[in-house]
């Protein structure tokens, strides 16, 4: 002879009726009523009308929206942006040269990480720059500049001329595998050109966007 459960609660179900058959009827908390397995209750298995399966599902959509809904914000299409800057062939400033086939660190790939690392710009006036531009978008090597402070950056920068390409001072160095500070020394000397040719040029940088 079975127990009779009702008046029982199991979670969000409450027996309101109990036949003695293997199912029993349960009132849900949030109203609504159903027919289970009485062994499905005893087991924990069964815990609401299906209320809080749906609320489940509901919060797991609304976590994905939270990440859609940023495709709309410029955050993303800044990264979108750094994305589509880094993977067009040619973009790389230092692939050329083979030093390294990547610009943008490959975590960057995924907005989520790029967010997380780099967080939203102060303002709209406020664009990606990176600190040192023989590195790439890389974690420690982005900030979010004015479009003047950006242009001070780069004013900052010494290029000179290496087999009739212009490049800064330290991706010269690199390239001709000297250190930077003799690189610098080099050019602070006048010898630059003796030494690899090629005339310094003290114009501003390209612009990154
Ligand atoms: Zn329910």
């Amino acid at each position: 002879m079975k127990q009779d459960m009702s008046g029982e609660i199991f979670h969000r179900l409450t027996v309101v009726a109990d036949g003695g058959g293997a199912r029993v009827l349960c009132a849900c908390q949030c109203g609504g009523r159903v027919d289970v397995l009485r062994s499905n209750l005893r087991r924990g298995n069964t815990r609401s009308c299906g209320c809080l399966h749906r609320e489940r599902a509901a919060e797991r959509a609304a976590v994905r929206n939270l990440r859609h809904g940023m495709t709309n914000t410029r955050i993303w299409g800044i990264w979108d942006g750094v994305v589509d800057r880094t993977s067009r062939p040619g973009t790389c400033h230092y692939a050329d040269y083979g030093a390294r086939g990547i610009c943008l660190h490959p975590e960057w790939l995924i907005f989520e990480n790029f967010y997380r690392d780099v967080g939203a710009p102060p303002s709209d006036l406020h664009s990606i720059d990176r600190i040192d531009n023989n590195r790439g978008y890389e974690p420690g090597n982005v900030r979010w500049a004015t479009a003047a402070e950006q242009a001070r950056n780069r004013r900052s920068n010494r290029f000179v001329m290496i087999a009739g390409k212009r490049m800064c001072l330290a991706e010269a160095a690199r390239v001709v595998g000297i250190s930077k500070s003799t690189a610098s020394r080099l050019l602070q000397r006048g010898e630059w050109a003796e030494v690899f040719g090629g005339v310094p040029d003290e114009s501003v940088g390209e612009i990154d966007g």
